[in-house]
C-alpha cells in the first residue's frame, strides 16, 4: 500500500466532466490500495478572470484582498472534487488551505509556506477517505489568507508530499511530461524521460510554467520523487529525481523562455561602496526578485546600474527605483518593459564548454541581438526583445539538435 498525492492542474479540472475523468483516476488510485491525497488548482481559467475582474475595481487592488478572491477558485475545485469522488462511490473530504493549517508567511500573492499540520488529513486518511485539498493557499500567522503566486497548487503539492512522506507526488497537467521546451511553442520538442531536480529548477525559475519553482525547490530539499504527466491518458511522465551520474553526459536538457520581465536602470549613481547594498535592500524589503544585474564601469565617480524583475512586479519595482534614486542622489530611471528571457539549462555545461558560443551564434544568425547575459553553473540566459523571443526559442532549440533523442 502506498501514500500518493495526485494534484490536478487547472486545464485538469476545467469542466464538470474532466472533473468527473480525474476523480475516477483518483478512485482508481485507491481502489489499487494506496491512501490518496489530491490537490486541485483553480478550473480553467479561474485565477485569470478573477484577476481581470479585480483590475476592473480597483487599478492597484490591496494583495491581500486579491489573496481573499483568487482563493474562491480552489476552493471550488475541491469540493467539486469531493462531490465527484462521492459520486463514484469512495468517501472524501475537502479542505481548504485554513483547514489543514498550511501556514505562510505574509507575503501576499506570494507567500511562503511555512508550515503544514497534516493531523486533519491523516486523520481522514485513517477513515479510508481520499483528502482533496485545495492547491494555492494558505493563511498567515494573523488567519489572513495567502497564495502562493502563479501556480502555487504544485507546491502546495510537493509540500504536502514532503510532508506526508509520499511515495510519489503525481504531477497531471495538459501535456505528456516536461519536454525539451514548451511543446506549445516548440512543435518538436521531445519529451524527456528524466530530469535532475537541479535542471527542473532552473527551467522551472526561467520560464518553464510546467512546475512552480518553488515546488521543485521543496522536493530537492526532501527528496520527493515527481511524476509529472497527462490527465487525458496514462503514457509515462516525466520524472523529477535526484541527479544520477550518466546525467552530466547531456549537454543541453532544455530552453526555457520567460516574458515576465522588465529592465530597471538606475542612471548616475554614486560608484562607491554600499551602493549596490542599497539597492538591493530596498528590492528586498519589498519582496521583490532581482534576477540580473549589470553595472557598468564607471567614469568620474558615477556609474549606471542595470536590473531584470518580474513584470508583475514593475509598478512596485519603479516606486522602488525612484525612492532609492532620490537616495543616493541619482540622475534618472529608464525601465523597458518589452524583453524576454531565453534561457539553455543542462548539467552537462559543468564539463562541457562551448554552449556560450553555440548559443550566441544561433540568436546572431536569427538578428536577435543580445542584451543582457547571465550564466550559472548550469544556465545560460540572454535578455532579447520580446518580440523575436519565439524564433529564438526555436533556433536555439534547434541548434543544441534537442528534438533528438541522445544517446
Ligand atoms: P496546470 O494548469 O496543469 O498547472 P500549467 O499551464 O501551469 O498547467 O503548465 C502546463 C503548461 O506548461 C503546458 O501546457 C505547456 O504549454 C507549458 N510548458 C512550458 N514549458 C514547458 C516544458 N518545458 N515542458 C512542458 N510544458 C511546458
Ligand atoms: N490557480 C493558481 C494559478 O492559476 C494556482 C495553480 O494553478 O497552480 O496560478
Ligand atoms: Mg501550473
Amino acid at each position: 500500500m502506498g501514500l500518493i498525492v495526485q494534484k490536478f492542474g487547472g486545464s485538469s479540472v476545467a469542466t464538470a466532466e474532466r472533473i468527473k475523468r480525474a476523480a475516477a483516476r483518483v478512485v482508481r488510485t485507491k481502489r489499487a490500495g494506496n491512501r490518496v491525497i489530491v490537490v486541485v488548482s483553480a478550473r480553467g481559467d479561474t485565477t485569470d478572470e478573477l484577476i481581470e475582474l479585480a483590475k476592473e475595481v480597483s487599478e492597484e487592488p490591496p494583495r491581500r484582498e486579491i489573496d481573499m478572491l483568487l482563493s474562491t477558485g480552489e476552493q471550488q475545485s475541491v469540493a467539486l472534487m469531493a462531490m465527484a469522488v462521492d459520486a463514484l462511490g469512495e468517501k472524501s473530504i475537502s479542505f481548504a488551505g485554513a483547514q489543514i493549517g498550511v501556514v505562510t508567511d505574509s507575503f501576499h500573492t506570494k507567500a511562503k509556506i511555512k508550515n503544514i499540520d497534516p493531523s486533519r488529513i491523516l486523520e481522514a486518511l485513517d477513515n479510508d477517505k481520499v483528502a482533496i485539498v485545495a492547491g494555492f493557499q494558505g493563511i498567515d500567522e494573523n488567519f489572513n489568507i495567502t497564495t502562493l503566486g502563479r501556480g502555487g497548487s504544485d507546491t502546495t503539492a510537493v509540500a504536502l508530499a514532503a510532508v506526508l512522506k509520499a511515495d510519489v507526488c503525481e504531477i497531471f497537467t495538459d501535456v505528456d511530461g516536461v519536454y525539451t521546451a514548451d511543446p506549445r511553442k516548440v512543435p518538436d520538442a521531445r519529451k524527456i524521460g528524466r530530469i535532475s531536480y537541479d535542471e527542473m529548477l532552473e527551467l522551472a525559475s526561467l520560464g518553464a510554467q510546467v512546475m512552480q519553482a518553488r515546488s521543485i525547490e521543496f522536493a530537492k530539499k526532501y527528496g520527493v520523487a515527481i511524476h509529472v504527466r497527462s490527465s487525458f491518458n496514462d503514457n509515462e511522465g516525466t520524472y523529477i529525481i535526484a541527479e544520477a551520474p550518466e546525467m552530466e553526459n547531456i549537454v543541453v536538457s532544455g530552453v526555457a523562455v520567460s516574458k515576465n520581465e522588465a529592465k530597471v536602470t538606475l542612471r548616475g549613481i554614486p560608484d562607491r561602496p554600499g551602493v549596490a547594498a542599497t539597492i538591493l535592500g530596498a528590492y528586498a524589503a519589498r519582496n521583490i526578485n532581482v534576477d540580473m544585474i549589470v553595472q557598468n564601469p564607471s567614469a568620474a565617480g558615477i556609474t549606471d546600474m542595470s536590473l531584470t524583475v518580474e513584470r508583475t512586479d514593475l509598478a512596485e519595482a519603479k516606486k522602488v527605483a525612484a525612492a532609492v534614486l532620490e537616495d543616493l542622489g541619482g540622475q534618472k530611471t529608464e525601465f523597458e518593459e518589452n524583453i524576454a528571457k531565453l534561457s539553455v539549462v543542462g548539467i552537462g555545461m559543468r564539463s562541457h564548454t562551448g554552449v556560450a558560443q553555440k548559443m550566441f551564434a544561433a540568436l546572431a544568425a536569427e538578428g536577435v541581438n543580445i542584451k543582457m547575459i547571465s550564466t550559472s553553473e548550469i544556465k545560460i540566459s540572454v535578455i532579447i526583445d520580446a518580440a523575436s523571443a519565439d524564433k529564438a526559442l526555436v533556433a536555439v532549440h534547434q541548434a543544441f539538435d534537442l528534438a533528438k533523442a541522445p544517446a
